[in-house]
């Protein structure tokens, strides 16, 4: 299933749905699978229903859900590049930016979408991959310029992952909101990305949890921006996109982790930067002329590749674990209002 066309314009975000596969951890403990998916873009929660039976949910309330596609959990990481960001690539290379969101709980699979591994890497890497080689043929002279930033904003604080310190300050200026101080990278080539990224992601901060796993509480935002020459009727033009990739922070309730320490008020600050997110993307989506960007760090950074046509994507990330079906649940439920 691919994406409807977006010639028409408007706000419309294009909402995809990815289904990690169940851990071997999950299995020698006995969790069922609880989440069937059908026909590339169906999502069907099976809890409580037996597996040949799931057409029975789709009478159910918030059992069911359709988006522009769902991956199943033997999807590569090359088809789900290709399928939700190849596009925005494209736009960013006609002058256009662009934005590509994993949204999920901790664990569905967010990091592993955006960076990946050195032998699967994710949409960060393979996008920069194809922007490189695309910005190649299309330079009128050869020249180009490609800066990497890597941020984090956690706890309503901006921090620079690939040059970690004091927090930085956001300032507006004619070019729009900008982090003072924010490491530009220049990247030559893809070969120097992975290991750049997987450092900036070890400098996240991460907490752990009751559940003795580290769960990340940050938001971390690669943003890039190519610059090149074209000819257009005739004339020399300079050409300037930017493309953001967030792997946002775990989208569990903070109450689900700890009520008591200081872990409640931080993810209270998550959660505004998400609510705020939700509340833009919502906005945006029933066209409304007002978007409240001003209500986070997140959204003030992203202020300038949200909406517009077709140019904001989301992956749901998602677990087939039963012991998960609530935060699934949540999950779809939230992806589902992002159409
Ligand atoms: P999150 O960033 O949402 O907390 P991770 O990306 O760290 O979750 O994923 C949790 C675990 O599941 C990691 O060990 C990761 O390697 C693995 N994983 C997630 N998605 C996939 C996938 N599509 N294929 C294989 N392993 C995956
Ligand atoms: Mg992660």
């Amino acid at each position: 299933a691919t994406p409807e066309s977006c010639e028409s314009g408007g706000s419309r975000i294009h909402v995809f749905v990815r289904l990690r596969p169940m851990a071997k951890k999950e299995k020698e403990t006995g969790s069922r699978n609880c989440v069937k998916i059908v026909n590339r873009k169906d999502v069907y929660l099976t809890e409580f229903a037996s597996e040949t039976d799931y057409l029975r949910l789709k009478r159910l309330r918030g059992r069911h859900f359709c988006f522009d596609a769902a991956f199943s959990d033997s999807t590569t990481q090359q088809e789900v590049y290709a399928t939700t960001t190849a596009e925005l690539v494209e736009g960013v290379l006609q002058g256009r930016n662009g934005s590509v969101f994993c949204y999920g709980a901790t664990g569905a699979g967010k990091t592993y979408t955006m960076l990946g591994t050195v032998e699967n890497p994710g949409v960060m890497v393979l996008a920069i991959k194809d922007l490189f080689s695309k910005i190649r043929q299309r330079s009128y002279d050869g020249n180009h310029l490609v800066h990497l930033s890597y941020l984090e904003v956690y706890n309503e604080t901006v921090r620079d992952l690939l040059s970690p310190g004091r927090p930085l300050v956001l300032r507006e200026d004619k070019q729009g909101i900008v982090a003072a101080g924010l490491t530009q990278y220049r990247a030559y080539s893809t070969d120097e990305v992975m290991s750049l990224l997987q450092q900036g992601n070890q400098n996240r901060t991460t907490e752990p949890t009751r559940a003795n796993e580290t769960s990340s509480r940050s938001h971390a935002i690669l943003q890039v921006v190519a610059e090149f020459r074209v000819i257009q009727s005739g004339n020399i033009v300079n050409r300037v996109g930017k493309l953001s990739l967030i792997d946002l922070a775990g989208s569990e309730r903070a109450l689900a982790t700890d009520q008591r320490s200081q872990r409640s008020i931080e993810g209270a600050n998550i959660n505004r930067s998400l609510l705020a997110l939700s509340s833009c993307i919502n906005a945006l989506v029933e066209g409304k002329k007002h978007i409240p960007y001003r209500n986070s760090k997140l959204t003030q950074l992203l202020k300038d590749s949200l909406g517009g046509p077709c140019n904001t994507v989301m992956i749901a990330n998602i677990s087939p674990c039963n012991l998960s079906f609530g935060e699934t649940q949540n999950t779809l439920h939230w992806a589902d209002r992002a159409k």
